[in-house]
């Protein structure tokens, strides 16, 4: 045991000495100062397992000298001693932070160096709680993202930089395994010194062709733990009625190994104490979980996205439908209303269509339709024209910021992409080839109207085109 005595009587110090060494010599290791700041000083730079404290110094008087004392050791048990036997100040003492309180004039030796153990006991198992404590409140802090956050990179991330910080650490890697030989880091948390440190000993090192600095910067580690973290099957019911003579419903016989963490000290050898490994494998059993969950987010993700897809488009043509039409076209209408342009509508009907069907069957019927959606969709250049399939053989081009002129030349691009086609059509009586009917209206939204006159316009112009003659663009006049 290694104990710091401060006390300025000489004598005192001896008489203690004495009285300590009557008992168990061997065991103890006593330093003695008579000065505060010189006890401030050395505990700096040197481990103590106890500071027997006089709190009557030349430099500090009373309970100042605990209090000051005890902010520069504070893992270290302190017993004061004094002249005083006043007994208010033994509780202050204690309050402050003193593990036990002596009257020098009643010092004996056996009773003291009981005190020092049991002090020394005390603090042990209090620095354990307190240690418990904070690996709780961290373990907390760390599941608590993991709840609130569906972002993996950023989970990773402040895994590594607070398990950095609080086993005050050089490096915290959360290595991610693709198969045996190969994986990526995939967060990284290094302390101030770790940069330079590298940089003075690659400097040193004869390496010819450094083409991974990691792997170097592993071998330079002076103390390494690597631990795994384990990935669990998403669906183990479903692995089980797969195969179900491996299984018996263990989440451990559906793990893989997705990664490790590993934590590297680098500036001195460090020996790994059981709670560090336990610590550091419950922060990978969470990490796990934030792998599962941001893996089931994502899915969800994706079913989502395409639950969107297939709520919004044609299932024959894959053009947008008529839902999806509607709601754009609303939409548009109010953009165009705030930014003051006008906007036009393209409808389009194939023409004689019936007779299409008629002639070459339903199946051909739809495989036309596809082919026109595809002509239609091809003509639509800007990011922001819309075309949907309106209904049967009817098209909806929807075209923000355009005006009439702009418009026709849309309806002639459809027109002359639907030439290019080239689909015969035997029984149209306008044609040899299939054709199309479009009708164009083109508006300056207003606040307080609807896009309902605009596909009005629309419809009526497509009418028209119908009634005299088909194969034509008529466009809706002001
Ligand atoms: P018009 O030139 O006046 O437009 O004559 P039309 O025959 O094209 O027009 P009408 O409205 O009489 O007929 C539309 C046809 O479109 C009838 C229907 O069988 C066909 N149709 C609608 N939806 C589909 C579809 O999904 N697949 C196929 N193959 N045909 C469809
Ligand atoms: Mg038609
Ligand atoms: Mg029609």
């Amino acid at each position: 045991m290694k104990i710091l005595l401060v006390e300025d009587n000489s004598l005192e110090s001896e008489l203690i000495r004495a009285e300590l060494f009557t008992q168990n010599a061997q065991i103890l290791n006593i330093q003695v100062v008579k000065r505060l700041h010189e006890a401030v000083k050395l505990i700096e730079n040197h481990s103590f397992d106890l500071i027997l404290l006089d709190l009557s110094l030349p430099d500090s008087k009373g309970i100042d000298t605990l209090i000051t004392m005890k902010k520069k050791s504070l893992n270290i048990p302190i017993i004061v001693l004094t002249a005083n036997s006043d007994s208010d100040l033994a509780i202050e003492a204690v309050r402050n932070g003193a593990q036990d309180y002596w009257v020098k004039s009643d010092l004996h030796g056996k009773f003291l160096l009981k005190s020092i153990e049991y002090a020394i006991e005390r603090q042990q198992i209090e620095e354990k709680l307190r240690l418990q404590l904070e690996r709780d409140k961290l373990i907390s802090t760390i599941i608590e993202k993991i709840r609130l956050s569906l972002d993996l990179s950023y989970i990773l991330q402040t895994t590594v930089e607070e398990v950095r910080d609080f086993l005050s650490i050089d490096r915290v890697l959360i290595y991610r395994c693709e198969n045996q030989e190969r994986g990526e880091i995939l967060a990284e948390a290094v302390n101030e010194d770790y940069n330079s440190f590298l940089d003075n000993n690659l400097h040193t090192m004869l390496v010819d062709n450094i083409t991974d600095l990691d792997n170097i910067a592993f071998y330079l580690a002076k103390s390494i733990i690597v631990l795994p973290v384990w990935q669990y099957e998403l669906n183990p019911e479903i692995t089980n009625i797969l195969s179900p003579q491996n299984q018996k419903n263990n989440p451990e016989n559906n793990k893989k190994l997705w990664g490790q963490i590993i934590v590297q000290s680098y500036s001195k050898h460090r020996y790994w104490k059981q709670w560090e490994r336990n610590f550091i494998t419950q922060v990978g059993n969470h990490v796990s979980i934030a792998i599962q969950q941001s893996e089931l987010y994502q899915k969800l993700q994706e079913a989502n996205l395409e639950l969107l897809k297939l709520a919004c488009s044609d299932g024959l043509t894959g053009v947008s439908n008529r839902r999806h039409f509607d709601h754009t076209l609303q939409n548009e209408w109010n953009r165009m209303v705030r930014e003051n342009q006008p906007m036009s509508l393209i409808m389009c009907d194939i023409d004689y269509f019936k007779a299409y069907n008629d002639t070459y069957g339903h199946l051909q019927g739809d495989l036309c339709l596809k082919e026109i959606a595809k002509a239609i969709e091809s003509a639509c250049q800007r990011a922001s024209d819309f075309c949907a399939r309106y209904g049967g053989e009817e098209f909806g081009v929807i075209l923000a910021n355009t005006n009439a002129s702009g418009a026709l030349i849309v309806a002639q691009q459809i027109q002359s992409q639907v030439a290019s086609l080239n689909l015969p059509h035997r029984s149209s009586s306008v044609s040899h080839r299939v054709t199309l009917s479009l009708g164009v209206s083109t508006i300056f939204p207003f606040r307080d109207g609807n896009p309902s006159s605009l596909l009005q316009k629309a419809d009526t112009a497509l009418y028209r085109a119908k009634n005299t003659g088909r194969n034509q663009i008529i466009q809706s006049l002001e």
